[in-house]
């Protein structure tokens, strides 16, 4: 098959640097090579400074975003514990979805799709005996950036861990694991990290190790997991687990490498530029933000499609198929009626944004 080139400006995949490609064309090695091991300690190395931890416990695991979600869950939540889950958008509920199969008490705090929940909400569901807060930080469904305000302390004096989705805010919009005193966090390599689909990266400190009991899955056992990824401090040489996606790591660590040689700080700002750069330039076609003011996610614009587009998904159709850029549409309740735009990575670039101004200018 002849693979289309397409511009990626929707909810991911996002648009995969030259660099980060040649590096996953490089020769497959074993996973037990020592060239290998030097790569995945420099790997997780460069994971702590983009997620801002010192967490020792800082890797990828293998599967996509979802991955994340579900070692951080089998590994961190036990049948019985209450959870409370924050729900205002599709990833929240997943989440909620993903506690309830896992046994867990799920207590929901829901709210509107488009809009940030009150940290005080969450603070209250937490009552006296729950063991967790689970909020998604980036909602990719809604534009929504949720603030966590409160959120660690709350959870610190009630013993309660503080767990985050943070797929589509890690290298788009300021997260810092360490300051918000987040216990364990999970990201994808597909969103702002303009890598291939694929790894989940995962950081969890030492208030979750302490409860951290063999696993209900094999396949994502974190105790396991460590045993093949880390080594030195006396622990044990590296012991085969399972097979690492040895050329996704290759292409993590370049595309990590591109993050921190841009600078964790130039490049939110240069995502918050982006945004606002378009949400204007859509605003003054008709498209509103569906986030106020103060609640949007740096990394996704989700517009609402103004009553003149008789057909939105033949325009993202055309979009695609003439002029090759993909967006995305709207899930849930709102589909059919906004669009998600990512603003991710080399997609968060006034060259990426014009070519698709341009291309709506012809099609509407
Ligand atoms: C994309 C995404 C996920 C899931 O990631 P997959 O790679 O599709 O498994 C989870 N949470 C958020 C917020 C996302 O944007």
């Amino acid at each position: 098959v002849t693979v289309p080139q397409r511009l990626l400006l929707g909810s991911g995949p996002s648009p995969v640097p030259r660099r980060v490609l040649d590096a996953l064309a490089q020769p497959t090695i074993g996973h037990l090579d020592p060239a290998f091991a030097a790569l995945m300690e420099r790997c997780q190395e460069r994971l702590r400074q983009v997620f801002r931890t010192a967490n020792a416990v800082t890797l990828p695991i293998s599967g996509t975003g979802s991955a994340g979600m579900e070692a951080m869950v089998v590994n961190f939540v036990r049948p019985g514990d209450r959870v409370v889950c924050g729900v205002h958008g599709l990833f929240g509920a997943r989440m909620a979805d993903e506690l309830a199969r896992n046994g867990a008490d799920v207590v929901v705090v829901e709210g509107e799709w488009g809009r940030a929940l009150d940290p005080q909400r969450l603070i209250d569901a937490l009552g006296d005996g729950a063991a967790a807060l689970f909020v998604v930080h980036g909602e990719t469904s809604t534009g929504v950036r949720q603030p966590l305000d409160g959120l660690a302390a709350a959870c610190r004096e009630r013993d309660a861990l503080l767990m985050v989705d943070c797929v589509t805010s890690l290298a788009g919009a300021p997260i810092s694991i360490d300051d918000e005193g987040i216990d364990v966090a999970f990201s994808g390599t597909q969103k702002c990290l303009n890598a291939p689909p694929g790894l989940a990266p995962l950081t969890a400190g030492d208030r979750a190790l302490e409860r951290l009991e063999p696993g209900r899955s094999w396949y994502f056992d974190l105790t396991m997991l460590l045993g093949y990824w880390t080594e030195g401090n006396g622990a044990p040489p590296r012991a085969y687990h399972h097979t690492a996606p040895i050329n996704l790591v290759y292409a993590l660590d370049e595309a990590l490498g591109l993050v921190l040689e841009e600078g964790l700080e130039q490049r939110w700002a240069r995502h918050l530029d982006a945004h606002e750069h378009l949400r204007q330039a859509l605003a003054e076609r008709g498209f509103e933000r569906l986030a106020p003011e103060g609640e949007q996610l740096a990394s996704l614009l989700c517009v609402r499609v103004p009553e003149s587009v008789a057909d939105e998904a033949a325009v993202r159709r055309a979009l695609l198929l003439e002029h090759d850029i993909e967006i995305s549409g709207g899930l849930g309740p709102l589909a059919g009626q906004v669009w998600r735009i990512g603003v991710m990575g080399e997609g968060a670039r006034p060259e990426a944004q014009q070519r698709l101004l341009d291309a709506l200018d012809t099609l509407l």
